[in-house]
């Protein structure tokens, strides 16, 4: 939509510390500019900008991006609209080069959001009108209020009612489109929502994006929701987040329950900060969006079975996001309630205290790989070890990793070292004294991957030396490390001071993004050999290279091997770290 170059030159001509003092004060700190994160609330600043790579990122919630993205993220914005900001802030004006696929989206998106305007304004007056509805919301104890704030409605009976106030219902693409209406297989179309209380489902710009209703009575099923369309997608969506901002400011807490129901009643007793996922198990977007609201997340699930399965995969999910300092827990209910019935039941006050007293996510993983092993007999503790270690591995947050480690060990009656052994924690190592710095050199694949991410952005002329016959899919991060390669060979001349920007402008939240900005932030400063370090880097995964190659060697066999193969084995076996006679294109590195 907007043209490459005109992105580059953008990019080149914004200074991101300028952009982001714009809305937050900075403080020098060494080479870089910090900041308490915006995206996340803490007392000690973790964001952190970088001037000499012209990006940001926060320890404490993962955030990053480069210029655009900081001003989408702080402003709400979309990528366009950032663009222009950026633009006008610098004096340069955006060219209008919108494909005829992108209009035509737009428009599509401008009619969807029109259709569900006027079918929310239809269900809210039917709503008024609809004795068995606003019967059925005053026996749930919901005020005409808090029906107002969440703009809810209702459905009413019979097969066309959207038709009142769509004229062309029988044709309408928009409403199909918006998943208003189905098409029978006789050809006749009808309402997908019949004597339903309706919950506008708002995306976190308050558009209307899809509805949820609520069977009135018995029928089934007693959940509609709509389908996935141009503007919903449900594992990205949560129901009330909008409505909730404010109180999630305020009480500093986000609670996720499992229905829209539970959201409102919650919301009707003072409890604002609530929000559901919507019919879908919690998927890591999810989390994230709530994680960066929020430093402390309680999902709240029935005391049954299925709520403890439904437990487990949110815990699962939000491994790879935590944070030291986030804080995720678990509110199992009496099995005779949901939060609605509670809060109605018992009131605000113990619904809180419950909250308060959730079960956090260390605590629950614990207990639960304890309840599937025999801790009695060494191997039950054994295999609690062997179930929870790619689980600990999951997680970035250091702290909360090494107390997990400490709090299994106990559970396993081995010692915390044994554990950490096991696990194979890496200890970080110092920067040397010697003359110039060297970033940490490791021996595990990500580290390698890592290590040579660290050379290039520092010094992207680094790509031309590489030998891509070193790539291999075995090596962890392997494909982002192609990616990256192919990226810098496609954009001649990139220097250090501006390929991290660039990289988070094309592959804005894929993997590459996330390792680039962490690769740029463990080499962040000046006087680093990057020579020195992609030089150890290339010879370790040609040395993996090497070994691989042995040991298939091996495995066929000697006698099965060609002259030239026994060749190659033979040198491969006299001096294992140097390139091989068959593949002498390496030997430059
Ligand atoms: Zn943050």
């Amino acid at each position: 939509m907007i043209p490459d170059d005109f992105k580059q030159q953008l990019l080149n001509r914004v200074d991101i510390v300028e952009v982001v003092e714009r809305y937050l004060p900075l403080r020098k700190a060494g080479q870089n500019y910090v900041a308490r994160c915006p995206f996340h609330s803490e007392k000690s600043p973790s964001f952190s900008v970088s001037p000499a790579k012209q990006f940001y990122h926060c320890f404490g919630c993962g955030a990053h991006g480069n210029a655009i993205g900081f001003v989408m993220e702080h402003q709400g914005m979309g990528y366009v609209d950032a663009v222009k900001e950026l633009a006008g802030m610098v004096g340069m004006t955006v060219p209008d080069v919108r494909s005829p696929e992108t209009v035509r989206r737009a428009e599509v998106a401008a009619d969807l959001g029109t259709t569900m305007l006027t079918a929310t304004r239809f269900y809210k007056s039917e709503l008024r009108q609809g004795e068995p509805a606003i019967a059925y919301l005053r026996s749930r104890g919901l005020t005409g209020e808090i029906a107002a704030r969440f703009a809810l409605g209702y459905a009413p009976a019979g097969w066309q009612s959207l038709a009142q106030v769509f004229p062309d219902y029988p044709t309408s693409g928009a409403l199909k489109d918006a998943g208003l209406v189905i098409d029978g297989e006789d050809g006749r179309r009808y309402d997908r929502f019949r004597e339903r209380i309706m919950f506008p489902i708002l995306d976190a710009r308050g558009v209307i994006i899809g509805f949820g209703g609520r069977v009135i009575g018995d029928g089934k099923p007693k959940y509609l929701n709509s389908p996935e369309t141009a503007l919903f997608e449900k594992g990205r969506e949560l129901y009330g987040l909008f409505q909730a901002r404010a109180a999630i400011r305020e009480a500093g807490r986000i609670v996720v329950v499992e229905g829209y129901m539970d959201v409102v009643a919650l919301a009707q007793h003072g409890i604002g900060y609530a929000v559901a996922t919507l019919g879908t198990s919690t998927t890591p977007v999810h989390v994230q969006k709530l994680l960066r609201q929020t430093d402390d997340l309680v999902f709240a699930f029935d005391g049954d079975e299925a709520g403890r399965k439904a437990a487990w995969r949110a815990m699962e999910v939000s491994l790879p996001l935590l944070a030291d300092g986030k804080r995720v827990g678990f509110l199992f209910l009496p099995p005779e309630h949901d939060p609605d019935s509670f809060v109605r039941e018992r009131g605000r006050e113990a619904f809180e205290s419950a909250v308060a007293a959730a079960v956090p996510l260390s605590e629950f993983m614990v207990r639960e790989l304890m309840a599937q092993s025999d801790m009695r007999t060494p191997e039950g503790r054994a295999a609690l070890l062997h179930a929870a270690r790619p689980l600990v591995e999951k997680i970035p947050a250091p702290a909360l990793a090494m107390v997990l480690r400490r709090r299994l060990a106990e559970c396993a009656q081995v010692d915390t070292a044994d554990v950490d052994e096991l696990f194979k924690v890496r200890r970080s190592v110092p920067a040397s004294p010697g003359r110039a710095r060297r970033l940490r050199p490791a021996a595990n694949a990500p580290d390698i991957v890592g290590l040579l991410l660290a050379c290039l952005v520092g010094e992207p002329a680094l790509a031309a030396r590489f030998d891509r016959a070193l790539l291999d899919e075995a090596d962890a991060g392997s494909g982002v490390l192609a990616q990256l390669l192919d990226f810098i060979a496609a954009s001649p001349g990139i220097d250090s001071g501006h390929v991290v920007a660039a990289v988070l402008d094309r592959y804005r939240g894929e993997p590459l993004a996330r390792m680039v900005v962490e690769a740029a932030q463990a080499a962040s400063g000046e006087g680093y050999d990057y020579l020195a370090d992609f030089d150890h880097a290339c010879r370790e995964l040609l040395a993996r290279r090497n070994a691989r190659r042995r040991a298939w060697f091996e495995a066929k066999g000697f006698a099965a091997l060609s002259p030239a193969e026994r060749a190659e084995y033979a040198a491969l076996a006299a001096r294992p770290n140097s390139a091989t006679l068959a593949d002498s294109s390496v030997a430059k590195v």
